[in-house]
């Protein structure tokens, strides 16, 4: 079915509070950006949708000032009742979650399940946080010394800075900003400059929720380019940078931020891989790898890009597999039944057919796929391609669907291949055979931060700590005790005794 997409449109931006033209800075207020104008275009036709004018140094100057003042009195409110105003957030994205998730189809390019998937995992995150906001426990220790209390506690940390890439566009905000403000820290988010819009419908909903509750504006927002970008992560006042995108990105950020010392945390390129052993149910690995491969159109940080087959299934696995890719249905992703939309913009196509032309120079050879798909927008089709180990595109995570198939005589060499790339986010294992799948988690196993078995590499759940390791960059955020990255920790010891032993029974008696 297609949609009547200029009148829906325009009324699903007025719903959101989305203008022509739109300023790029809030910071409890919407600020009069003076800074470059910018179109965000739908990548599904590569029209405008609406416009944005940029923030600057100065504007950034405003927000940075706004958040900071924000965090010295949120951090005053109690961490429960903190928690509430993110239940109510979470309610609020309940309300609007059909409006939102078009929009991310709109300006991100997701079909439809995936855009509104990307809202349900703000909603679950704002559950997580309402509990934890009761759960910021510390330990205590029993001190080494008579009639001493030892125990650690946990304070707010500072405004936090935000910067997310445009496959996320407001997911990844909320895995950092539902966590944060229940740990009492204020924010500011820099959203890609490809997902402005995006940003700021979510901005104006979370803002309405703050005021509600009479709450300082904790929510700031710049839309900027990286130039400005740079200026917010040098920024002293922010203690933690929380940062998704490119490694190249992440490279950059961290070296400013452990430049002044600061705490980053970096969530970059994965190039993920899967391993089919003789003893897997197929049909479950065929279905796993084909969303993991060509969901997202391959635009997801956990995108499977390399298939490892054991050479006794490789062959009928291979056929299967391409019958199956050509038979997504790729087209708009707000059309019903549309399983793979477009990429971002012109730029990503032509990374994709750049990586292609080096395949077929390094010696790959394409299965399916491999071309651009004729109509406007930036649509590709999903392709696979026969590789062998060592060849050098392959270490790379081209974002786009391609996806390399490697074949492999034994587990050990599996695993070694699969952990010889630079990357280490997310690793699956298809076995029904539980020695397969205990050597694939063990020490000398998979070397990522995710590891599943019989589970793609995609699509985690906000429960446990996401993220990588090597050049993926180590950081951790939403579920788990990721938490702890965004307050920090005071040991506190108290001596309520009479006298004044000291620690390692050191003596120091002047007199
Ligand atoms: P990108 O690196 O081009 O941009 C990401 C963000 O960083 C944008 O907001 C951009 O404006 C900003 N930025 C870039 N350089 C900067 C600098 N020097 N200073 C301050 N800000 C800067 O990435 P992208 O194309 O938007 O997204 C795709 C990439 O993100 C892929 O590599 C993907 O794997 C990665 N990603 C990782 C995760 C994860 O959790 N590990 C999640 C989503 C995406």
């Amino acid at each position: 079915m297609t949609v009547d997409t200029t009148t829906s449109t325009q009324a699903l931006l007025e719903r959101l509070g989305i203008r022509a033209e739109n300023p790029g800075a809030f910071a409890g207020t919407w600020i009069d950006t003076k800074g470059d104008r910018f179109e965000s275009v739908n990548p599904a036709t590569g029209e405008p949708i609406a416009a944005v004018n940029m923030a600057t140094e100065e504007d950034y100057e405003r927000v940075a000032a706004t958040v900071q003042k924000a965090f010295e009195a949120w951090r005053l409110w109690p961490a429960p009742k903190r928690g509430e105003v993110v239940r109510q957030l979470g309610q609020e994205l309940r309300r609007h979650k059909d409006d939102l998730g078009a929009l991310v189809t709109l300006e991100a390019g997701k079909v439809k399940s995936e855009g509104l998937g990307e809202v349900q995992e703000m909603i679950d995150i704002c559950d997580f946080a309402v509990g934890l906001s009761r759960q910021l426990y510390g330990k205590t220790m029993h001190s080494e010394r008579p009639s001493h209390r030892m125990y650690e506690q946990w304070h707010p940390l500072g405004p936090v800075g935000i910067v997310t890439a445009f496959n996320f566009p407001v997911a990844v905000w909320s895995w950092n900003s539902a966590i944060a403000a229940v740990c009492g820290d204020s924010m500011i988010w820099k959203p890609s400059s490809e997902t402005p819009l995006t940003a700021l419908a979510v901005t104006r909903i979370a803002q309405r929720v703050l005021e509600a509750n009479d709450a300082p504006p904790i929510f700031g927002l710049i839309l900027a380019d990286r130039r400005v970008g740079k200026v917010m992560t040098a920024d002293r006042r922010l203690p933690l940078i929380s940062a998704t995108g490119s490694v190249t990105m992440g490279r950059a950020i961290g070296n400013v931020v452990s430049d002044r010392l600061g705490r980053s945390l970096l969530e970059l390129g994965g190039n993920n891989g899967i391993i089919v052993t003789e003893n897997a149910d197929q049909d479950l690995a065929l279905r796993a790898v084909l969303f993991a491969a060509f969901g997202t159109a391959g635009q997801r940080c956990t995108t499977a890009r390399r298939l490892f087959l054991h050479k006794s299934i490789a062959a009928g696995f291979k056929e299967k597999l391409v019958r199956a890719a050509k038979s997504i249905p790729v087209g708009d992703p707000a059309e019903d039944g549309v399983l793979m939309g477009p990429l971002i913009n012109r730029r990503a196509v032509d990374d994709m057919m750049n990586a292609l032309e080096t395949v077929k120079e390094q010696g790959g050879e394409i299965l399916c796929g491999g071309k651009t798909i004729d109509r406007p927008g930036f649509y590709v089709e999903p392709t696979v391609v026969t590789a062998t180990a060592g060849m050098p595109i392959t270490c790379e995570e081209t974002f786009a669907p391609i996806l390399y198939v490697f074949e492999f005589d034994d587990l050990d060499q599996a695993i070694e291949m699969h952990n010889a790339v630079p990357q280490g986010l997310s690793s699956s294992i298809f076995t029904l055979n539980m020695r397969e799948a205990e050597r694939f988690l063990a020490a000398t196993g998979s070397d990522c931060g995710i590891a599943n078995v019989n589970i793609a590499t995609s699509g985690a759940e906000i429960g446990g700590a996401f993220g990588g390791e090597k050049e993926t960059g180590g950081g951790r955020e939403a579920g788990s005790d990721s938490w702890k990255l965004y307050m920090r920790r005071q040991t506190c010891t108290i001596n309520w005794g009479t006298e004044m032993p000291l620690a390692q029974g050191v003596e120091f008696d002047v007199g």
